[in-house]
């Protein structure tokens, strides 16, 4: 079975198209620019150089148009025909409390995403426009959503409420959700396999540090806390978040700047974390490159983000009463050697003792980058949600097909 993975955003949609005999993926892109001029469509197929195509793509359904236009593109697609898409997963990033697990889409789904537009304004409503673009170019194949905050729907009450009048998680379901599940939940089971020990007895601390960034303890293979509370906002300090802070900053920095809600929003979400104190980039190559070249700004950044992490690895390990096993993944947690290392160095009452070589070894492949006698078993675990999105969809495909044959 071949499995579509959409990812869509409000001006953009990646997609990743797998086989699921072999879990590979047949081909992968992007659609950037959608609804404004000179709209780009990216298209990758291994072993073959990069299309890029340029047109103009107004809204979302057109996008999944030209999307499946180039899967079955005589010299660059992989199909020859679009029935050879035979389901779709898409990712979303907010289910509220509604969702606990991926399902297949219906019309009840789709009322409750609905429903859920208010949590997650900036997003949401892009995965709808997602799903009616794929119903209106296919509309026999079986969709499935698969949420970033479901893994997290097994936090304790201790965890998810917040200490503030009741009547607000009551009437407006304000708690902490959580995000980056499927990738936390992805990693964690890799590495119960790489380690070859059951996922139940272990105590595990999932560092995300991507442009997003979140920490999770994950007490036998569920979601205990985590660091993003009921908006990516929350927890570790990012390339343009700001992470924690003192919730009264936010009415008095707005009463002293005169600032409207929209954009003091504007300034903590994409105006804070890395870049802002770093004033050179959200990007953690670059601000390790400043920092190298002697940058005090930069220098400020780095150690900043990297206390935030390690504060948030021991507030976890006093969580779950231990941990077994530190993993970094994403984009800075996969790729930067020296960040790890910071980390980690503060450390070593945990019994943590970094393996200098090994974390310095690049691979796609999980790997332990700890000593033999660390008490703590540090590995590095490349993220995969799309790999994760498409097993969920062939899974609850396949079991409709069944209990549809069974009747
Ligand atoms: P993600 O959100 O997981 O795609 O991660 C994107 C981030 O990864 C970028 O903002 C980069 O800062 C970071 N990144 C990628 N490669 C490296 C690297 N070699 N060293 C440090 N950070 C990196």
């Amino acid at each position: 079975m071949n499995v579509l993975v959409i990812n869509a955003g409000s001006s953009s949609l990646k997609y990743q198209l797998y086989d699921m005999k072999t879990e590979n993926v047949l081909a992968k892109g992007r659609v950037e620019r959608i609804g404004m001029e000179s709209s780009i469509l990216t298209h990758e197929v291994e072993g073959q150089p990069e299309v890029r195509e340029v047109s103009e793509i107004l809204e979302h359904t057109t996008a999944v148009r030209k999307v499946l236009d180039m899967l079955t593109h005589r010299r660059f697609g992989v199909l020859r025909n679009i029935d050879e898409v035979q389901a779709v997963g898409h990712r979303i990033v907010h289910g509220g409390e509604t969702f606990s697990e991926s399902v297949l889409i219906d019309a009840d789904v789709k009322l409750e995403v609905r429903k859920l537009f208010d949590l997650a304004p900036l997003h949401n409503p892009a995965h709808m426009m997602g799903i009616l673009a794929v119903e209106a170019n296919l509309p026999d194949v079986p969709q499935a959503v698969v949420f970033d905050t479901a893994f997290h729907q097994t936090m304790p009450k201790t965890s998810y409420l917040y200490a503030i009048p009741m009547v607000l998680y009551r009437k407006h379901q304000i708690r902490r959700y959580g995000f980056h599940g499927t990738s936390h939940d992805y990693v964690s089971k890799r590495a119960s396999e790489y380690l070859e020990k059951p996922l139940e007895k272990l105590k595990i601390v999932s560092c995300h540090i991507g442009n997003g960034a979140s920490c999770t303890a994950i007490l036998g293979g569920k979601s205990f806390d985590t660091s993003m509370g009921m908006t990516p906002l929350e927890g570790l300090m990012m390339g343009t978040r700001s992470g924690d802070l003192d919730p009264a900053i936010v009415p008095y920095a707005m009463n002293k700047e005169e600032l409207t809600l929209s954009e003091v929003n504007s300034m903590l979400n994409k105006h804070s974390g890395l870049i802002a104190i770093s004033g050179i980039s959200s990007d953690m190559r670059e601000v390790v490159q400043a920092m190298n070249e002697g940058s005090e700004p930069a220098k400020t950044a780095f150690e900043m983000y990297v206390y935030r992490i390690r504060k948030y690895v021991g507030a976890y390990a006093a969580a779950m009463n231990g941990i077994d096993v530190l993993l970094f993944t994403a984009g800075v947690g996969e790729n930067s050697d020296v960040l790890r290392k910071a980390v980690c160095e503060g450390l070593t009452f945990l019994g943590i003792e970094l393996d200098e070589a090994r974390n310095g070894v690049r691979s796609g492949d999980p790997r332990r980058i700890s000593t033999e006698n660390s008490r703590v078993e540090v590995l590095v675990v490349p993220t995969n949600e799309e790999l994760l999105i498409a097993r969920d969809t062939y899974r609850l495909v396949m079991t409709a097909k069944e209990a549809a044959f069974d009747e």
